[in-house]
């Protein structure tokens, strides 16, 4: 009798994540489609405008600071 087991492989779970980041059409910041007219990138993320760019650097900013602060 086999008493083998097959072998699960974990990497099933990983590419779900890798796949969010390519299909991103929406601004992180306030959630509108990125057209491709007016669609801003920055450090690997597709912005519907460089506005929106900026509010998430700044936002990125209070919470490294407010991470550092409690430390
Ligand atoms: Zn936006």
């Amino acid at each position: 009798m086999a008493t083998e087991t097959p072998k699960t492989t974990p990497a099933a779970a990983a590419p779900a994540a890798a796949a969010v980041v390519e299909k991103q059409t929406n601004c992180p910041n306030c959630n509108k489609p990125i057209k491709k007219l007016t669609r801003y990138y920055r450090d690997g993320i597709f912005y519907c405008a460089k506005k929106c760019w900026r509010v998430t650097v700044e936002k990125s900013k209070q919470e490294k600071a407010d991470t550092d602060a409690q430390k």
